[in-house]
């Protein structure tokens, strides 16, 4: 659908703030006509009654020039109020929606963006629709009702005049606008490609400064960032020009327009076809008919720039959601986990990374899921959590496909340690409490005791309340991982998946860590993923994962009895299998 319907359909909802708005900025310009042409009338009549000696009630006009004057001086500060207040109110629905679209295409269908255009995007795209109402929409209501009532009131004095008036705002109005429109659309499109590289260039430079720095390409990034610029600088110059450009042709036939039809004036009077003092009115009503369509060009010129920043949002919105939601949950008795079959893969065109696999995870059970760099052990979380939609086979929760619950009641069983780590720069407390908003302090030390985070976290300044900064960057890699660990043991649900959770801890106090968690974990289900051997003498279960499909499964003590590929690698690694 065309974005400019699409727009429309989206702002219908403020049609109440929109058309107020609209209004009042008709009625400026009407109430500035109606001035200036009661104020041309008013002068020539008192100059002809003075000049004949004849008296005349000039409190009638006087009045109106002055009821006039305070119309479009009130209506232009509530115009302002009124299509602001519109506009912000269009922009923050905007916001909202994007991202109510947003959020079920996380994360697959985000992967094609990149995080740095996509906040230009929810950022800067969203912004520049500011001008859709503001700029576009109003201007184009408020010129054409202007056009029409100064065509009806002309029309009363000379049919020729009207014509003349409303060819010549529809010059200006449309002809000229049209034109800068097809010249500015190739800057437009740029300077809106511009403004986001560069604005994609500083994120992704600011975030990764450091890496910059010690890699010695500080200097590269610079020169790109250099170069974004110019081009930037160049796109808004073109735009500069051809702005200019079209506002000094408008302003040129609008001076045109006034003597033409104050030449045609002075030969109606000649032919006693016009009175003499309705001359300076209609040359004033003429001029001032051009303010409704002097907005015009700069609408066109922004339309462009408007309709591109929605194709890029529409983009996004209209990327296919692959993950559906169902609107009930079934209610299940077990919280036992089973992949039947089940394979999956990244892309259509990518490898299978999980190859038609089976394994059952009972209630209460804990199980290591053991293998080698990219063998898929997290793919496992993308696919429990619904993230990613799998292929083939299917995955079961209490005898229930994964596909059967809502993402929220799915989310609420299971608590994940990401392998990948990520801290909102908020405080200790808030991190924490994103687990289980409701939990109490007394909670929050608990989960702290048993990552051993307890005495860290009171040393910082503020204790709970200390900020973490931006990705945890207050934090050691060890502390950000035991924070995590904590949160998700604060959402206290019925499956634990711990994915490398030992990683960034020294061996003392990984086997601390890990011991508690199993006995916080008693008989609950715990689903621990990993590289290393600390931990896995007490679980129930391992399952060796090589090349997406499961080659062995047993307890440790069988496992580490026979031939197996797992004692092979615990040989290698010389890691004791005691915690
Ligand atoms: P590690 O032990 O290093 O953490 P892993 O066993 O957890 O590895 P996964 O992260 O599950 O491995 O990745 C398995 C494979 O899937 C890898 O080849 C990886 O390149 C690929 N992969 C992971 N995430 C994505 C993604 N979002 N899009 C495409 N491919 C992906
Ligand atoms: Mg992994």
């Amino acid at each position: 659908m065309n974005p400019f319907v699409r727009l429309v359909r989206l702002a219908k909802s403020y049609w109440l703030w929109m058309s107020l708005g609209a209004f009042i900025s008709l009625l400026v310009v009407l109430s500035n006509m109606a001035l200036l042409g009661t104020a041309g009338w008013f002068l020539a009549s008192m100059a002809v009654a003075g000049s004949a000696g004849a008296s005349m009630n000039y409190f009638l006009p006087a009045a109106a020039i002055r009821g006039f004057a305070i119309i479009r001086t009130a209506g232009r500060y509530f115009e302002r109020l009124v299509t602001h207040e519109a506009t912000l109110r269009f922009l923050s629905g905007l916001r909202v929606w994007f991202y109510d679209h947003l959020e079920p295409l996380a994360p697959a269908g985000m992967q094609p963006y990149r995080g740095a255009d996509l906040f230009s995007r929810i950022g800067a795209d969203i912004d520049a629709l500011d001008n859709f109402y503001l700029q576009i929409l109003v201007p184009i209501f408020v010129a054409f009702v202007a056009m029409l009532v100064a065509f009806f009131f002309l029309d009363k004095y000379s049919l020729h005049i009207a014509l003349v008036d409303t060819f010549s705002l529809i010059l200006v109005g449309a002809a000229i606008p049209v034109l800068t429109q097809y010249l500015a659309r190739k800057p437009g499109r740029h300077m809106l490609t511009c403004s986001s590289q560069l604005r994609t260039s500083v994120i992704d430079g600011t975030q990764g400064m450091s890496d910059l720095m010690v890699y010695g390409a500080s200097s590269w990034h610079i020169k790109q960032f250099q170069k974004l610029s110019q081009n930037l600088i160049h796109s808004q110059t073109d735009m500069s020009s051809i702005s200019g450009f079209s506002g000094a042709v408008a302003t040129f036939l609008t001076y045109c327009t006034t003597l033409l039809v104050t030449g045609i004036g002075i030969i109606l009077i000649g032919e006693k076809r016009l009175a003499p003092v309705d001359l300076p009115m209609i040359t004033l009503v003429v001029m001032g008919s051009f303010e409704a369509v002097n907005k015009l060009p700069k609408a066109y010129q922004y339309l462009g720039h408007t309709l591109m920043a929605a194709r890029r949002i529409f983009e996004i919105i209209d990327t296919p959601i692959t993950l559906h939601e169902p609107d009930l949950s079934p209610i299940i008795q077990d919280n036992s986990l089973e992949f039947r079959s089940l394979s999956f893969r990244y892309s259509d065109a990518g490898p299978w990374i999980l190859k038609h696999l089976d394994l059952k995870l009972s209630q209460g059970q804990h199980v290591a899921l053991i293998g080698p760099t990219g063998s898929g052990k997290s793919t496992f979380i993308n696919l429990l959590t619904r993230l990613w939609e799998y292929q083939d086979g299917d995955i079961l929760l209490g005898g229930h496909s994964l596909r059967t619950f809502r993402f929220e009641d799915l989310r609420r069983k299971i608590s994940v340690v990401p392998q990948k780590l990520h801290l909102f720069n908020a405080s200790v407390r808030d991190n924490l409490l994103l687990g289980n908003p409701e939990a109490d302090e007394f909670k929050l030390e608990e989960v702290l005791c048993l990552v051993c985070l307890e005495q860290d976290i009171r040393l910082l300044p503020d204790g709970y309340d200390s900020y973490v900064g931006e990705g945890g960057l207050k934090l050691s890699g060890g502390q950000i991982k035991r924070l995590m660990i904590a949160r998700a043991l604060l959402k206290n649900s019925p499956i634990l998946i711990l994915d490398e959770p030992s990683e960034g801890l020294d061996p003392e106090l990984e086997s601390r860590v890990i011991k508690n968690i199993f006995e916080a974990y008693k008989n609950r289900s715990i689903l621990l993923i990993t590289h290393k051997f600390t931990g896995l003498q007490q679980m129930d279960s391992i399952l060796m994962l090589e090349a997406g499909s499961i080659i062995e499964q047993g307890s440790p003590e069988l496992l580490m009895s026979t031939d197996s590929r797992f004692r092979e690698m615990h040989t290698m690694f010389r890691t004791l299998l005691s915690v």
